[in-house]
Protein backbone atom coordinates (compact mmCIF):
# COMPACT_ATOMS: atom_id res chain seq x y z
CA UNK A 1 0.00 0.00 0.00
CA UNK A 2 0.90 3.65 -0.30
CA UNK A 3 1.64 5.82 2.71
CA UNK A 4 0.06 8.77 0.91
CA UNK A 5 -2.21 8.51 -2.11
CA UNK A 6 -3.11 11.82 -3.71
CA UNK A 7 -6.30 11.93 -5.81
CA UNK A 8 -6.14 14.85 -8.25
CA UNK A 9 -3.19 16.24 -10.20
CA UNK A 10 -3.69 20.01 -10.21
CA UNK A 11 -1.58 22.50 -8.21
CA UNK A 12 -2.95 21.20 -4.88
CA UNK A 13 -2.26 17.53 -5.69
CA UNK A 14 1.18 18.21 -7.18
CA UNK A 15 2.20 20.21 -4.13
CA UNK A 16 0.86 17.53 -1.76
CA UNK A 17 2.70 14.77 -3.65
CA UNK A 18 6.03 16.65 -3.54
CA UNK A 19 5.71 17.46 0.16
CA UNK A 20 4.83 13.83 0.94
CA UNK A 21 7.55 12.29 -1.23
CA UNK A 22 10.17 14.55 0.34
CA UNK A 23 9.46 12.78 3.63
CA UNK A 24 10.75 9.57 2.02
CA UNK A 25 7.38 7.84 2.22
CA UNK A 26 5.60 5.86 -0.50
CA UNK A 27 3.55 8.34 -2.49
CA UNK A 28 1.21 7.94 -5.44
CA UNK A 29 -0.83 10.45 -7.40
CA UNK A 30 -3.82 9.52 -9.50
CA UNK A 31 -5.38 12.12 -11.79
CA UNK A 32 -8.05 12.21 -14.42
CA UNK A 33 -6.07 14.93 -16.19
CA UNK A 34 -2.74 16.02 -14.78
CA UNK A 35 -2.59 19.81 -14.47
CA UNK A 36 -6.29 20.34 -13.78
CA UNK A 37 -7.76 23.78 -14.42
CA UNK A 38 -4.31 25.22 -15.06
CA UNK A 39 -4.30 23.36 -18.39
CA UNK A 40 -7.21 25.60 -19.47
CA UNK A 41 -5.55 28.86 -18.44
CA UNK A 42 -3.75 31.12 -20.85
CA UNK A 43 -2.00 33.90 -18.97
CA UNK A 44 -1.14 33.61 -15.28
CA UNK A 45 0.15 36.79 -13.65
CA UNK A 46 -0.55 36.19 -9.96
CA UNK A 47 1.60 33.15 -9.25
CA UNK A 48 3.91 35.07 -6.95
CA UNK A 49 7.56 35.37 -8.02
CA UNK A 50 6.64 34.52 -11.63
CA UNK A 51 5.57 37.72 -13.40
CA UNK A 52 3.92 35.95 -16.30
CA UNK A 53 3.47 32.36 -17.35
CA UNK A 54 1.03 30.23 -19.27
CA UNK A 55 -1.05 27.32 -17.96
CA UNK A 56 0.47 24.46 -19.97
CA UNK A 57 3.96 25.79 -19.20
CA UNK A 58 3.27 25.82 -15.45
CA UNK A 59 1.80 22.29 -15.70
CA UNK A 60 4.98 21.08 -17.44
CA UNK A 61 7.07 22.47 -14.55
CA UNK A 62 4.71 20.90 -12.00
CA UNK A 63 5.08 17.53 -13.68
CA UNK A 64 8.84 17.86 -13.91
CA UNK A 65 9.02 18.72 -10.22
CA UNK A 66 6.78 15.78 -9.18
CA UNK A 67 8.88 13.43 -11.35
CA UNK A 68 11.98 14.56 -9.50
CA UNK A 69 10.84 12.29 -6.65
CA UNK A 70 9.82 8.64 -6.69
CA UNK A 71 6.12 9.42 -6.99
CA UNK A 72 3.91 6.90 -8.86
CA UNK A 73 2.00 9.02 -11.35
CA UNK A 74 -1.22 7.44 -12.63
CA UNK A 75 -2.59 9.88 -15.19
CA UNK A 76 -5.89 9.61 -17.08
CA UNK A 77 -7.47 7.61 -14.26
CA UNK A 78 -10.70 8.67 -12.61
CA UNK A 79 -11.49 7.77 -9.01
CA UNK A 80 -15.08 6.64 -8.50
CA UNK A 81 -15.25 5.47 -4.88
CA UNK A 82 -13.54 5.95 -1.52
CA UNK A 83 -13.90 3.45 1.29
CA UNK A 84 -12.26 3.11 4.66
CA UNK A 85 -11.44 -0.44 5.71
CA UNK A 86 -8.15 -1.35 7.45
CA UNK A 87 -6.60 0.86 4.85
CA UNK A 88 -8.26 3.52 2.74
CA UNK A 89 -9.30 2.20 -0.63
CA UNK A 90 -9.79 4.25 -3.76
CA UNK A 91 -11.57 2.55 -6.61
CA UNK A 92 -10.89 3.69 -10.17
CA UNK A 93 -13.24 3.76 -13.14
CA UNK A 94 -11.29 0.88 -14.71
CA UNK A 95 -12.06 -1.32 -11.68
CA UNK A 96 -8.60 -1.18 -10.08
CA UNK A 97 -8.46 -0.54 -6.33
CA UNK A 98 -5.59 1.48 -4.82
CA UNK A 99 -4.84 1.08 -1.13
CA UNK A 100 -3.17 3.60 1.13
CA UNK A 101 -2.65 4.50 4.77
CA UNK A 102 -3.66 8.09 4.08
CA UNK A 103 -5.40 9.80 1.17
CA UNK A 104 -5.27 13.44 0.08
CA UNK A 105 -8.26 14.53 -1.99
CA UNK A 106 -7.45 17.34 -4.41
CA UNK A 107 -9.98 16.87 -7.19
CA UNK A 108 -10.54 20.59 -7.72
CA UNK A 109 -13.61 22.26 -9.12
CA UNK A 110 -15.17 23.40 -12.37
CA UNK A 111 -16.90 26.66 -13.26
CA UNK A 112 -20.52 26.24 -14.24
CA UNK A 113 -20.97 27.33 -17.86
CA UNK A 114 -23.89 29.39 -19.22
CA UNK A 115 -23.88 27.22 -22.33
CA UNK A 116 -24.76 29.91 -24.84
CA UNK A 117 -23.23 30.37 -28.31
CA UNK A 118 -19.88 32.17 -28.03
CA UNK A 119 -18.99 31.05 -24.52
CA UNK A 120 -16.73 28.15 -25.48
CA UNK A 121 -15.50 29.88 -28.64
CA UNK A 122 -14.31 33.01 -26.82
CA UNK A 123 -12.92 31.40 -23.64
CA UNK A 124 -9.68 33.26 -22.90
CA UNK A 125 -10.64 35.68 -25.70
CA UNK A 126 -12.89 37.85 -23.58
CA UNK A 127 -14.85 35.18 -21.75
CA UNK A 128 -13.42 34.77 -18.24
CA UNK A 129 -14.34 33.12 -14.97
CA UNK A 130 -11.95 34.53 -12.40
CA UNK A 131 -12.00 38.28 -11.61
CA UNK A 132 -8.87 38.03 -9.39
CA UNK A 133 -7.02 36.42 -12.29
CA UNK A 134 -8.27 38.23 -15.37
CA UNK A 135 -9.77 41.49 -14.06
CA UNK A 136 -6.65 43.58 -14.83
CA UNK A 137 -6.75 42.45 -18.49
CA UNK A 138 -9.92 44.52 -18.90
CA UNK A 139 -8.62 47.79 -17.49
CA UNK A 140 -10.57 50.71 -18.98
CA UNK A 141 -12.90 48.41 -20.94
CA UNK A 142 -16.58 47.56 -20.74
CA UNK A 143 -17.51 44.18 -19.30
CA UNK A 144 -20.51 42.18 -18.14
CA UNK A 145 -20.86 39.79 -15.24
CA UNK A 146 -23.37 36.99 -15.72
CA UNK A 147 -24.88 36.05 -12.37
CA UNK A 148 -26.22 38.19 -9.54
CA UNK A 149 -25.44 35.97 -6.57
CA UNK A 150 -22.73 36.81 -4.04
CA UNK A 151 -19.86 35.84 -6.32
CA UNK A 152 -21.31 37.75 -9.29
CA UNK A 153 -21.90 40.94 -7.30
CA UNK A 154 -18.52 40.68 -5.55
CA UNK A 155 -16.93 40.26 -8.98
CA UNK A 156 -18.79 43.30 -10.30
CA UNK A 157 -17.70 45.48 -7.35
CA UNK A 158 -14.12 44.27 -7.78
CA UNK A 159 -14.17 44.86 -11.56
CA UNK A 160 -15.79 48.30 -11.24
CA UNK A 161 -12.54 49.52 -9.69
CA UNK A 162 -10.58 48.46 -12.78
CA UNK A 163 -12.83 48.56 -15.84
CA UNK A 164 -14.70 51.45 -17.42
CA UNK A 165 -18.17 50.00 -16.93
CA UNK A 166 -19.68 46.77 -15.67
CA UNK A 167 -23.15 45.38 -16.40
CA UNK A 168 -24.51 42.66 -14.14
CA UNK A 169 -26.93 40.32 -15.88
CA UNK A 170 -29.20 38.30 -13.60
CA UNK A 171 -31.69 35.68 -14.81
CA UNK A 172 -34.11 36.06 -11.89
CA UNK A 173 -36.28 39.13 -11.24
CA UNK A 174 -34.01 40.06 -8.31
CA UNK A 175 -30.34 39.79 -7.39
CA UNK A 176 -29.63 37.02 -4.90
CA UNK A 177 -26.53 38.60 -3.38
CA UNK A 178 -26.44 39.82 0.24
CA UNK A 179 -28.06 43.23 0.70
CA UNK A 180 -24.78 44.90 1.78
CA UNK A 181 -23.19 43.81 -1.50
CA UNK A 182 -26.19 45.01 -3.51
CA UNK A 183 -26.07 48.38 -1.72
CA UNK A 184 -22.38 48.69 -2.43
CA UNK A 185 -22.91 47.81 -6.10
CA UNK A 186 -25.79 50.27 -6.43
CA UNK A 187 -23.60 53.04 -5.04
CA UNK A 188 -21.09 52.67 -7.86
CA UNK A 189 -21.36 55.14 -10.75
CA UNK A 190 -20.04 52.71 -13.37
CA UNK A 191 -22.18 49.66 -12.64
CA UNK A 192 -25.57 48.77 -14.13
CA UNK A 193 -27.81 45.90 -13.10
CA UNK A 194 -30.14 44.13 -15.51
CA UNK A 195 -32.52 41.63 -13.91
CA UNK A 196 -34.95 39.12 -15.39
CA UNK A 197 -32.60 38.74 -18.31
CA UNK A 198 -31.60 35.57 -20.10
CA UNK A 199 -28.23 35.68 -21.80
CA UNK A 200 -28.68 34.26 -25.28
CA UNK A 201 -25.29 34.82 -26.95
CA UNK A 202 -21.78 36.14 -26.44
CA UNK A 203 -20.85 37.78 -29.71
CA UNK A 204 -17.50 38.52 -31.29
CA UNK A 205 -15.21 38.02 -34.23
CA UNK A 206 -11.73 37.00 -33.08
CA UNK A 207 -12.59 38.14 -29.55
CA UNK A 208 -15.67 39.21 -27.61
CA UNK A 209 -17.45 42.36 -28.83
CA UNK A 210 -20.79 42.08 -27.05
CA UNK A 211 -23.49 40.19 -25.26
CA UNK A 212 -27.10 39.54 -26.21
CA UNK A 213 -29.85 38.94 -23.67
CA UNK A 214 -33.60 38.54 -23.74
CA UNK A 215 -35.75 40.59 -21.37
CA UNK A 216 -37.83 37.79 -19.87
CA UNK A 217 -40.77 40.08 -19.14
CA UNK A 218 -41.21 41.41 -22.68
CA UNK A 219 -39.35 38.82 -24.77
CA UNK A 220 -37.38 41.68 -26.31
CA UNK A 221 -33.78 41.08 -27.35
CA UNK A 222 -31.04 43.52 -26.28
CA UNK A 223 -27.40 43.75 -27.30
CA UNK A 224 -24.66 45.47 -25.28
CA UNK A 225 -21.28 46.23 -26.83
CA UNK A 226 -18.41 45.26 -24.54
CA UNK A 227 -15.05 43.52 -24.50
CA UNK A 228 -15.32 41.05 -21.64
CA UNK A 229 -17.80 38.68 -20.02
CA UNK A 230 -17.24 37.15 -16.58
CA UNK A 231 -19.36 34.08 -15.95
CA UNK A 232 -20.18 33.85 -12.24
CA UNK A 233 -22.92 31.28 -11.88
CA UNK A 234 -21.13 28.86 -9.61
CA UNK A 235 -17.97 26.89 -8.98
CA UNK A 236 -18.80 23.22 -8.54
CA UNK A 237 -16.38 21.01 -6.58
CA UNK A 238 -15.52 17.63 -8.15
CA UNK A 239 -16.65 15.70 -5.09
CA UNK A 240 -19.90 14.01 -6.17
CA UNK A 241 -18.11 10.64 -6.23
CA UNK A 242 -17.51 10.83 -2.47
CA UNK A 243 -21.20 10.63 -1.54
CA UNK A 244 -21.47 10.91 2.21
CA UNK A 245 -18.26 9.12 3.14
CA UNK A 246 -17.08 12.40 4.66
CA UNK A 247 -18.44 15.80 5.59
CA UNK A 248 -19.13 18.21 2.77
CA UNK A 249 -20.83 21.62 2.82
CA UNK A 250 -24.20 22.11 1.14
CA UNK A 251 -22.23 23.25 -1.92
CA UNK A 252 -20.36 19.93 -1.96
CA UNK A 253 -17.06 21.32 -0.69
CA UNK A 254 -15.03 19.01 1.56
CA UNK A 255 -14.81 20.38 5.09
CA UNK A 256 -11.20 20.47 6.37
CA UNK A 257 -9.52 21.66 9.55
CA UNK A 258 -6.31 23.67 9.71
CA UNK A 259 -4.24 20.50 9.16
CA UNK A 260 -6.16 19.75 5.98
CA UNK A 261 -7.89 16.84 7.76
CA UNK A 262 -11.44 15.77 6.90
CA UNK A 263 -13.75 14.12 9.43
CA UNK A 264 -12.69 10.68 8.13
CA UNK A 265 -9.44 9.76 9.94
CA UNK A 266 -6.51 9.44 7.54
CA UNK A 267 -8.27 11.34 4.77
CA UNK A 268 -7.10 14.87 4.01
CA UNK A 269 -8.10 17.36 1.35
CA UNK A 270 -6.69 20.44 -0.35
CA UNK A 271 -7.40 23.05 -2.99
CA UNK A 272 -10.59 24.03 -4.81
CA UNK A 273 -12.48 20.88 -3.74
CA UNK A 274 -12.44 22.06 -0.11
CA UNK A 275 -14.30 24.76 1.79
CA UNK A 276 -11.33 27.14 1.53
CA UNK A 277 -12.50 30.74 1.27
CA UNK A 278 -10.67 31.55 -1.95
CA UNK A 279 -9.74 29.44 -4.96
CA UNK A 280 -6.40 30.26 -6.55
CA UNK A 281 -3.29 28.41 -7.72
CA UNK A 282 -1.08 29.73 -4.95
CA UNK A 283 -3.71 28.98 -2.31
CA UNK A 284 -4.20 25.43 -3.63
CA UNK A 285 -0.48 24.78 -3.51
CA UNK A 286 -0.29 26.04 0.07
CA UNK A 287 -3.17 23.86 1.16
CA UNK A 288 -1.63 20.86 -0.66
CA UNK A 289 1.50 21.33 1.43
CA UNK A 290 -0.60 21.61 4.59
CA UNK A 291 -2.52 18.42 3.78
CA UNK A 292 0.70 16.47 3.10
CA UNK A 293 2.26 17.62 6.36
CA UNK A 294 -1.03 16.79 8.12
CA UNK A 295 -0.98 13.29 6.59
CA UNK A 296 2.66 12.80 7.62
CA UNK A 297 1.83 13.86 11.16
CA UNK A 298 -1.05 11.38 11.16
CA UNK A 299 1.24 8.57 9.92
CA UNK A 300 3.82 9.06 12.66
CA UNK A 301 1.10 9.02 15.32
CA UNK A 302 -0.81 5.97 14.07
P1 LIG B 1 -7.71 21.60 -10.19
O1 LIG B 1 -6.75 22.48 -10.88
O2 LIG B 1 -9.15 21.69 -10.57
O3 LIG B 1 -7.21 20.10 -10.37
C1 LIG B 1 -8.02 19.01 -10.04
C2 LIG B 1 -7.34 17.71 -10.42
O4 LIG B 1 -8.15 16.61 -9.98
C3 LIG B 1 -7.17 17.50 -11.91
O5 LIG B 1 -5.99 16.77 -12.15
C4 LIG B 1 -8.40 16.66 -12.27
O6 LIG B 1 -8.24 15.91 -13.47
C5 LIG B 1 -8.43 15.73 -11.07
N1 LIG B 1 -9.70 15.06 -10.79
C6 LIG B 1 -10.95 15.58 -10.67
N2 LIG B 1 -11.84 14.62 -10.36
C7 LIG B 1 -11.13 13.45 -10.28
C8 LIG B 1 -11.46 12.10 -10.00
N3 LIG B 1 -12.70 11.72 -9.70
N4 LIG B 1 -10.47 11.16 -10.01
C9 LIG B 1 -9.18 11.51 -10.29
N5 LIG B 1 -8.81 12.79 -10.57
C10 LIG B 1 -9.77 13.73 -10.56
N6 LIG B 1 -5.85 30.83 -10.47
C11 LIG B 1 -4.83 31.67 -10.27
O7 LIG B 1 -4.23 31.70 -9.19
N7 LIG B 1 -4.41 32.50 -11.28
C12 LIG B 1 -4.99 32.52 -12.51
O8 LIG B 1 -4.60 33.30 -13.39
C13 LIG B 1 -6.08 31.62 -12.74
N8 LIG B 1 -6.73 31.60 -13.93
C14 LIG B 1 -7.70 30.69 -14.13
C15 LIG B 1 -8.28 30.62 -15.41
C16 LIG B 1 -9.24 29.67 -15.68
C17 LIG B 1 -9.83 29.60 -17.08
C18 LIG B 1 -9.66 28.76 -14.66
C19 LIG B 1 -10.70 27.70 -14.96
C20 LIG B 1 -9.11 28.85 -13.40
C21 LIG B 1 -8.13 29.79 -13.12
N9 LIG B 1 -7.53 29.91 -11.86
C22 LIG B 1 -6.48 30.77 -11.67
C23 LIG B 1 -7.95 29.06 -10.73
C24 LIG B 1 -6.96 27.90 -10.54
O9 LIG B 1 -6.77 27.26 -11.78
C25 LIG B 1 -7.48 26.93 -9.50
O10 LIG B 1 -7.69 27.60 -8.26
C26 LIG B 1 -6.49 25.78 -9.26
O11 LIG B 1 -6.19 25.11 -10.45
C27 LIG B 1 -7.06 24.79 -8.25
O12 LIG B 1 -6.16 23.75 -8.09
P2 LIG B 1 -6.60 22.33 -7.57
O13 LIG B 1 -5.39 21.47 -7.62
O14 LIG B 1 -7.32 22.47 -6.29
O15 LIG B 1 -7.71 21.81 -8.61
Amino acid sequence: PYDVLVVGGGPAGSSAAIYAARKGIRTGIVAERFGGQVMDTLGIENFISVKHTEGPKLVASLEEHVKEYGVDIMNLQRATRLQKKDLIEVELENGAVLKSKTVILSTGARWRNVNVPGEAEFKNKGVAYCPHCDGPLFEGKDVAVIGGGNSGVEAAIDLAGIVKHVTVIEFNPELKADQVLQDRLNSLPNATVVTNAQTSEITGTDKVNGITYIDRATGEEHHVELQGVFVQIGLVPNTEWLGDTLERTRFGEIVVDNHGATDLPGVFAAGDCTDSAYKQIIISMGSGATAALGAFDYLIRN
